[in-house]
């Protein structure tokens, strides 16, 4: 029973899924967590349990819900999304172990998160370890301002372990939990604005571009210009590999058929042609010339 809304243009708007960033201190385990949560993703599954890197992955929930994590931790990726007015992420999951507590990278996160105005879910991680304090870590967060629920705030603490895989339901239950408050909803028809959260170059298939769709629909044969590249849409993927005609918003999905390799944070637009697409291509690339040279100046 999903309540359905229009929009003024007469485009439904629908309930989407939840894109999360992980963040926090080097070593505190946000790539522990990320593959161990990873793990708990049907994609993974069906590849045999071999983790793939490629930018995002979706965790399917029994209860039919979905949440979507950038698995390109770390404060660099989401600091040049956000310069790129990517903003991709609705929610921060700030990792802080048990044993060190926070630190200053701890401290970055959470302003990098503030000032992006983006709910924070802390996880404290490595709870596993003899000399793991959760408590203390609790503390130290109160001091910093951090109002948590069990003192009686709105910001979710969950303990868990990557490494023994404790506490990861917890975590992803509160994942939806601040989700459902933020009611998140999408424009699904009409073109796609998408964003690029990783780029690579495949042997046989060329470029090759996780993108995450923001609103619209993204569909397979589309002419698109993404960042100073263009191209059209020969295949997209979902992040297990399977074949799909359309991308919704919030499921990262994988297009070929690009001409060149773009970057994170760059987006995706569709337009009519492919002479359009060069033109636009040709446009954006003279800009950031400039801007680089601005930039060199300065
Ligand atoms: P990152 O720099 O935040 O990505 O941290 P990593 O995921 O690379 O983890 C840093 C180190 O902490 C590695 O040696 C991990 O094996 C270890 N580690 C990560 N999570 C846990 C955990 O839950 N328990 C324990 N005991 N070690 C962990």
């Amino acid at each position: 029973n999903v309540r359905r809304q229009h929009s003024n243009e007469g485009s439904e708007i629908l309930p989407r899924p939840v894109v999360v960033t992980v963040m926090g201190h080097v070593d505190h385990g946000k790539t522990s967590l990320l593959d161990a949560l990873r793990q708990t993703s049907v994609a993974a599954k069906e590849a045999g349990g071999i983790t793939q890197h490629l930018g995002a992955f979706v965790v399917s929930m029994p209860s039919g819900a979905s949440i979507t994590f950038l698995d390109t931790p770390g404060h660099a990726a989401f600091s040049a999304m956000r310069a790129r007015g990517a903003a991709v992420t609705d929610l921060v999951v700030l990792v802080v172990a048990a044993d060190d507590g926070v630190m200053p990278q701890t401290l970055e996160a959470i302003s990098h998160a503030k000032s992006a105005n983006v709910p924070i879910v802390v996880a404290i991680n490595k709870c596993d370890k003899p000399s793991a304090n959760p408590e203390r870590v609790k503390l130290q967060l109160a001091s910093e301002g951090f109002l948590l629920e069990e003192m009686g705030g709105d910001i979710q603490v969950v303990e868990v372990s990557a490494v023994t895989k404790t506490g990861l339901d917890n975590l992803e239950e509160a994942i939806l939990l601040q989700a459902e408050m933020m009611e998140l909803k999408a424009r699904v028809d009409g073109h796609a604005q998408a964003y690029v959260v990783e780029a690579k170059l495949d042997k046989g298939r060329g470029p090759l571009a996780t993108a995450i769709v923001k609103a619209g629909t993204l569909v397979c044969g589309q002419h698109v210009v993404v960042g100073s590249e263009w191209g059209r849409i020969r295949a997209i993927r979902d992040m297990s590999g399977k074949l799909t005609e359309r991308a919704r918003p919030a499921m990262p999905v994988v297009i070929e058929g690009l001409k060149g390799l773009p970057m994170a944070g760059d987006d995706v637009t569709v337009v009519e042609t492919e002479e359009r697409a060069r033109m636009l291509s040709a446009g954006r690339r003279r800009k950031y010339e400039k801007d680089r040279l601005r930039q060199i100046m300065e």
